[in-house]
């Protein structure tokens, strides 16, 4: 029987680009030492104080269908936690809770999007974009973004694509890169939706995650609250990759839509689980900073070693999890230095190319091993690309 040209064409015929997680992972069902430095999850599980919170809401009945837009405190809680750090007013009726950011992402575009629709998407960029697109019925079309301008969008490159655009899709702090977007990019950013007309998505499930610099949420900018769909998350914020609970915040005919949508979709999210997120979001920016302090503490380490060396460059880091290194000196590309590196030393990391062309001759190193274990991790692999780039000359 035939499957649908739609699931069938998700990934378009390539890779989704998880090659060197899936060698890794293998290696280490047969029994190898392998330091991965792929995914972006935490080396700490959930606190258990939310877990408890889980357990009792669980105990006290809260499975069985739960509102399907989200529980009313937790809608109230994120919409007072997005105007306390944005001044945007925000009320429950801009909030709609969901499965994590992922399905966030599908609903966002499913709502702004007719089929065929041109949707934008910026290069380099999260794994799941393109698909999550194309997966909601429109045409993804990737916007590159430089190198040598710290991978922040130009709002000139922009303009060129948007016309005759349906949506723009941005994400900062950024996967894969680290960065943080400037004020001045979100200006010419929101110009650009703007002028032309254009929705904007903006992935904000890094947001407690800034080390350098200030989150800026485009939301907040002239004109923009009417035109904007910001995707939020607690797995990122709260270590709660696997209990999928985020929320996309909009003007509140969307949010109405979006409802409809989740009604014969997911018909909403396990009331104990969203009973833990408003527990979580309740112990404020304690909890919030202790999730995110391994991460500014390892990004710290790592910004050391690669100051001491002179082969292998950082994109700064000002957000997420994750490092992004130029290894072009080495002579290799991404992916050919990251399948070298796991065979030779057991350390996997994300070739740039699983992100798009623009990170082509990167690799993107996620901080979420032990300190030691990263700084030891991290020693090797720029000791491995300094080894190729003597060869080099
Ligand atoms: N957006 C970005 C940029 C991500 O990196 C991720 C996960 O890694 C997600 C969205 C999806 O996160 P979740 O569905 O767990 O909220």
């Amino acid at each position: 029987m035939q499957l649908s040209k739609r699931i069938t064409t998700l990934n378009a015929g390539g890779s989704d680009g998880w090659g060197v997680f899936y060698r890794a992972r293998q290696m280490k069902e047969e029994g190898r030492a392998v330091t991965e430095l792929t995914i972006g999850e935490h080396d700490v599980r959930t606190d258990t104080a939310i877990l408890d919170a889980m357990h009792q809401s669980a105990l006290s009945g809260h499975t069985g269908y739960a509102s399907v837009p989200g529980v009313a405190r937790l809608r109230e809680a994120v919409a007072k936690r997005v105007q306390s750090r944005t001044g945007v007013e925000t009320s429950a009726r801009n909030v709609i809770i969901t499965a994590g950011g992922q399905a966030a992402l599908f609903a966002s575009h499913f709502a702004v999007c007719n089929p065929g629709d041109r949707a934008l998407f910026l290069d380099p960029y999260y794994t799941t974009y393109p698909g999550t697109i194309r997966s909601a019925g429109a045409d993804p079309v990737a916007v590159q973004t430089r190198p040598e301008d710290g991978f922040q969008p130009k709002p000139n490159t922009l303009a060129k694509a948007a016309p005759g655009a349906r949506s723009l899709l941005i994400n900062s702090p950024n996967n894969p890169t680290g960065v943080v977007y400037s004020q001045s990019t979100m200006d010419g950013v929101a110009e650009v939706c703007r002028q032309n007309d254009l929705w904007l998505i903006s992935d904000e499930v890094y947001d407690t995650q800034v080390w350098t610099g200030t989150h800026l949420t485009p939301r907040a900018l002239e004109g923009m609250k009417e035109r904007t769909l910001v995707i939020g998350s607690m797995s990122k914020s709260h270590a709660m990759t696997g209990s999928r609970v985020g929320w996309i915040i909009g003007p509140v005919e969307a949010i109405d839509h979006l409802t409809d949508l989740a009604t014969n979709t997911t018909y909403g999210v396990p009331g104990f689980i969203q009973d833990a997120a408003y527990f979580a979001l309740a112990q404020g920016a304690p909890l919030e900073d202790e999730v995110a302090a391994p991460f500014r503490r390892r990004r710290a380490l790592g910004a050391e070693l690669i100051k001491a060396q002179n082969h292998v460059r950082m994109i700064p880091p000002d957000g997420a999890m994750y490092m992004m290194l130029d290894i072009r000196a080495t002579g290799l590309g991404g992916t050919e230095f990251a399948y070298k590196l796991l065979d030779e030393r057991s350390i996997a990391v994300m070739p740039g190319e699983s992100f798009g062309n623009s990170a082509a001759g990167h690799i993107r190193v996620a901080m979420t091993v032990e300190d030691t274990a990263f700084a030891d991790a991290l020693a090797s692999v720029l000791d491995f690309a300094g080894q190729l780039a003597e060869q080099q000359r």
